[in-house]
């Protein structure tokens, strides 16, 4: 028998802006500040009812510039006070967001505005030089790319770029109120895909994944309930005080920071990317109530001298997710606050289920580097290899996982839905797991090729192609290394007969045809042949092992 959630909650079938911002026209606060740009809170921010009406300007624009429903908009930005707004517009005039990672070279960003079709690119003024050369390799039309700043907020019309500027999608007052977002109260029109996020899954390139309203609906109510068994919660919330410095492309950030902080009425500060003494001095400043963070950002405050210079008291409650993190690292953070204050705490999620499927309830302590238990609503196994269920608890298997925040397929890719989600609804996610005496998840290892670094996603299929238009490489296998609670991409590498190449200048070649954290920072090895199966399939397990050896001997 699966594992089931304790609870069961009421899952509307509604639009996501109609859960987030009740209607088009009904009342909504002037005063509570929803968003706030860190840098500048006094001056620049959003209250709830302004939020809405920016979301509706940009919506109408967006018909107005020819977007049908169903059309992909494309936003190619770091942080922005207007990120929310661009993500909340799409969605109300019945577009499909989807968010590239800023930091993205022109062929990564090309690969994404091809295979999502985009119709419009949201282009950061800073990155109009790579949107634009992505658009030149993918044959998109330069008029569909449209610089985007924040200017607009102070009344700036067409800073000039040479570019359409985004500005222009923005219609009037008087039409952003008139705008009405459809009606989505019936399961067919609830089952509607409302953003692609990028992710490669278990195997191969990254995919859109096709997350519909009824699957944020779910996700954000299923993230936003486990607090409310505190005791305190209501006084809890209405002190909170959220800092985003992850990247809202991601499905995290998109999840907790745009649409469970709006729902639970939390102001949210947000950094335009992150930067580890910002994130302190801003803690102290506005008095930031939670942390929400990847392992890398708990090794930083564990480890950082500045850390001590700064007043955290103001932190109720911190958590992490997105990879792998030790109790170890935790520890020393806990320390930070008096006894008893803090208990770090994981969840477990992926993109593939919209974000989060476990938590924790508020009054339960972590001992241990486990993700909780299920969120309401959800189903879990543990499987093995063969496909059977295993039922005993702390044996280890694959984690199947089957919710209303599963999505709905991946984009124009058949073939990948069908290797993920089984017929009756279980996704496959290729993470090792096992359930502990306590009914706590622990997800121990990663079947699936993903690396994380720094919570960002890295395929090991596109490290390896691109590895092998290298003129002296003839075969290639890309794996994860672990340092320091975070991962690093190896390389291993079988030269060309007669053709030789050094670690560096394999590490070299890949520097400008991916982004930073996708580099090969995790050393190259060369080998007489990569490990495969009979059928040529990559023996990654081995590799992984031999890995292992290779970091006890460095
Ligand atoms: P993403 O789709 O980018 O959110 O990545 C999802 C993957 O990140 C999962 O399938 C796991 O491999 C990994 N992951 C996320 N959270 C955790 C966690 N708390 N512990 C271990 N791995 C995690």
């Amino acid at each position: 028998m699966p594992y089931k959630s304790r609870w069961e909650i009421d899952i509307p079938d509604t639009h996501l802006a109609s859960l987030l911002l009740q209607s088009p026209t009904a009342p909504l606060s002037k005063t509570h500040k929803c968003y706030l740009e860190a840098a500048r809170p006094d001056t620049h921010y959003f209250t709830t009812h302004d939020y809405r009406l920016w979301s509706q300007r940009f919506a109408a624009g967006l018909r107005k510039s020819g977007l049908k429903t169903g059309d992909r908009v494309l936003l190619f930005s770091g942080n922005d006070l207007f990120f929310p707004v661009i993500f909340m517009g799409v969605i109300m005039a019945g577009g499909i967001f989807t968010g590239a990672n800023p930091t993205f070279v022109a062929r990564e960003l090309a690969y994404q505005l091809e295979d999502s079709g985009a119709t419009h690119l949201i282009c950061a003024s800073g990155s109009l030089a790579t949107g634009l050369e992505a658009a030149k390799q993918v044959n998109f039309p330069k008029n569909r790319i449209y610089a985007f700043d924040s200017a607009i907020y102070d009344g700036a019309t067409n800073p000039q770029s040479g570019c359409p500027y985004w500005g222009d999608l923005i219609a009037s007052e008087e039409e952003g109120r008139a705008f009405v977002w459809d009606e989505l109260n019936t399961p067919a029109l609830s089952n509607r895909t409302l953003a692609l996020n990028y992710s490669s899954g278990t195997t191969g390139r990254p995919k859109g994944v096709e997350i519909t309203h009824k699957n944020y609906v779910a996700n954000m109510l299923q993230y936003c309930f486990m607090p409310t068994l505190s005791p305190d919660y209501e006084a809890r919330k209405e002190r909170s005080r959220w800092l985003c410095f992850l990247p809202m492309y991601h499905a995290m950030a998109q999840n907790i920071f745009i649409a469970a902080a709006l729902h639970r009425k939390t102001p949210v500060y947000i950094m335009p990317k992150f930067d580890f003494m910002k994130m302190l001095e801003y803690t102290q400043t506005f008095r930031i109530t939670d942390y929400i963070l990847v392992p890398p950002v708990v090794v930083a405050l564990a480890k950082h001298p500045a850390v001590k210079q700064f007043d955290l008291s103001s932190v109720e409650a911190v958590g992490s997710g997105a990879a792998p993190l030790g109790r170890e690292v935790c520890e020393e953070v806990e320390k930070l606050w008096p006894e008893g204050k803090i208990n770090i705490k994981q969840g477990w999620g992926m993109t593939e289920a919209t974000c989060s499927v476990t938590g924790w309830k508020p009054d339960e302590t972590s001992t241990s580097a486990s993700v909780g238990e299920l969120n309401p609503n959800c189903e879990a196994q543990i499987v093995a290899p063969d496909g059977t269920e295993i039922t005993e608890r702390n044996a280890r298997g694959e984690l199947w996982v089957r919710a209303p925040n599963v999505m709905k397929g991946y984009w124009r890719n058949e073939k990948a839905t069908k290797e993920t989600l089984t017929a009756d609804g279980w996704l496959r996610t290729g993470d090792v797991a096992f359930v502990d005496d306590d009914g706590k998840i622990h997800v121990v290892d990663r079947m699936k090729e993903l690396i994380k670094v720094k919570g960002n996603q890295v395929a090991p299929a596109e490290l390896e192609a691109l590895l092998l238009e290298h003129p002296a490489v003839s075969d290639v296998a890309v794996i994860g290394i672990t340092v320091n609670n975070d991962e690093r991409p190896r390389a291993y590498v079988v030269l060309k007969p007669g053709q030789s190449a050094t670690a560096e200048d394999i590490t070299k070649f890949m520097e400008n045809k991916v982004s930073v954290f996708k580099r090969i920072t995790g050393g190259v090895v060369f080998l007489d042949a990569i490990p495969k199966n009979p059928s040529g399939k990559i023996l990654r397990v081995k590799l992984r092992e031999q890995a292992k050896e290779e970091l006890k001997g460095a």
